[in-house]
């Protein structure tokens, strides 16, 4: 068996959340009827002209920007033919040699170009349940034809399957924090298609790839380039060539199934559009698009890690959900507690009892919870006093301090738990003998006895600090 190293690159479709379409007027259609998004621009009518839609374009410098490309002084926009009934006109305006940037990065990996285009029309298969005129037939529903889309290509700079799906939701969170698209992976409004190879560990030649096809979630692609590594390594291993060709990954089956082959592979005859003059971006262009794009993901990231003293996986998943990293900045100007801790409230309990829903949103006031940390920071409750407070949060709201008193979850006072604590030494007189005896473990029952006695309201170290200085 050798040992290999994989090596991905990743093809990255965006659509744009403009009003309108790439070239027309048409409103972007989210789950309208089919067709009624369209008008003789969008479904190829001759005769007809594009007209470069200036908020897409301002979208499309915003992205290209964040990901520190160069941004080309005048692009130029192709026409890139084939024959598919989701294509209208037979071909469909992209970018080819001249993209709108090019030599970029996010985080460690390369951005090798970004460039605009417009989506394809949508092919809906109604198979046997959903018969037309009596047939087993499909539609096309042109809609989503013309919808504004930027392609990303990366450099092959991944270095396992992980790292991909790693690096997708770093992409997602970057693009969601830009407002510029709803990258939706299982609505379409974020495609990604994984490029895959092998080599042997050491070598810096690259293998043959083979193409994943639009994987719609982060775990399938991960799961798909590991299968599809596995079915590389093997092929290697039985002295074997990889074939170049494009695979679909089946999710459920975990199977890959060929596509196309590089027999198959189009020749587009890419030509220069007539009808577009070059896209040219001024100064005022530039700047409206720097000016637009926030504080992103990774930045945000290091500031947590820097100004807040949270750890990188910590602040990583703070801000990589910018509406949880919003939530967690809120809490700390409410000035409660130190940001480490009000971090780890967000991430673990917090999140575990919201799931995917937005914080913000929620019962739970930021300034509550950072209060309801401190708290617990300056030991008035326990732990688990704090969890069972937070469970109450999140069900009504209201004030900590307030739910504390109704529920008597205070801590002990020093008075109080010295009574319980040696009212709990006289009654387990047994484990006393064996704690004075060697039995280390025999103090847990002590211990308990006081936690019972208070209810849980009295912090576990102190308590057998308190047994031992009895003994
Ligand atoms: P093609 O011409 O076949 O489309 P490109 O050079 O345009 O190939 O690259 C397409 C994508 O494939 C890019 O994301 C690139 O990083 C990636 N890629 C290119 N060569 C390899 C390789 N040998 N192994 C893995 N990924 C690769
Ligand atoms: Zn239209
Ligand atoms: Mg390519």
């Amino acid at each position: 068996m050798g040992s290999y190293e994989p090596v991905i690159g990743l093809e990255i479709h965006v659509q744009l959340k403009t009003r309108t379409k790439m070239f027309c007027g048409c409103e972007l259609s989210f789950g309208e009827e089919p067709n009624t998004r369209t008008c003789p621009v969008c479904l190829g009518h001759p005769g007809t002209l594009p007209v470069p839609n200036a908020e897409a374009v301002h979208y499309a410098l915003m992205i290209a920007l964040a990901f520190e490309c160069e941004i080309a002084p005048r692009s130029i926009f192709h026409r890139k033919n084939y024959f598919y009934p989701d294509l209208p006109k037979g071909y469909q305006i992209s970018q080819y040699d001249i993209p709108l940037g090019r030599n970029g990065r996010l985080g460690d990996v390369r951005i090798h170009r970004v460039h605009l285009e417009e989506d394809a029309a949508k092919l809906v298969h109604a198979g046997s349940s959903g018969r037309i005129h009596g047939a087993e037939s499909s539609i096309v529903d042109f809609n989503r034809g013309g919808t504004p889309l930027v392609e990303i290509v990366t450099e092959p700079d991944i270095r396992s399957a992980q790292q991909a799906a790693e690096f997708g939701r770093l992409l997602r969170a970057t693009l969601r924090s830009m407002g510029v698209s709803d990258v939706n992976m299982e609505e379409g409004s974020l495609r990604i298609d994984g490029n895959v190879s092998i080599r042997p560990v050491g070598s810096d030649a690259f293998g043959t790839k083979t193409e994943l096809k639009n994987m719609n979630s982060f775990r399938f692609l991960e799961r798909g380039l590991e299968a599809e590594i596995a079915r590389q390594e093997a092929i290697l291993d039985a002295g074997g060539e990889v074939e170049q060709e494009t695979l679909h990954f089946d999710p459920v089956s975990g199977s890959l199934t060929p596509l196309r082959s590089k027999e198959e592979a189009h020749d587009y005859r890419y030509f220069p559009e007539p009808d577009l003059v070059p896209l040219v971006p001024t100064e005022e262009m530039l700047e409206r698009a720097r000016a637009a794009i926030p504080e992103l993901p990774l930045a945000r990231a290091e500031r947590f890690e820097r100004e807040l003293g949270l750890n990188a996986d910590t602040a990583r998943q703070l801000a990589f959900r910018s509406e949880l990293g919003d939530y967690f900045e809120r809490a700390v100007a409410a000035d409660g507690a130190p940001a480490p801790a009000i971090a780890n409230w967000v991430t673990n309990e917090l999140v575990a009892r919201l799931g995917d829903a937005d914080p913000n949103e929620s019962k739970v006031e930021p300034q509550a919870l950072a209060r309801l940390v401190g708290l617990v920071e300056a030991r008035t409750i326990s732990a688990s006093a704090a969890k069972e407070v937070l469970q109450a949060l999140v069900a009504e709201g209201g004030d900590p301090e307030a739910i504390v008193e109704q529920r008597g979850l205070a801590m002990a006072d020093a008075s109080e738990l010295e009574k319980i604590v040696e009212q709990a030494m006289a009654e387990q007189a047994d484990a006393v003998e064996k704690v004075r005896a060697g039995q280390e473990k025999a103090i847990g029952a002590i211990v308990g006895a006081v936690m019972r006695a208070t209810k849980g309201r009295a912090d576990g170290a102190e308590v057998q600090r308190m047994i031992r200085e009895r003994l």
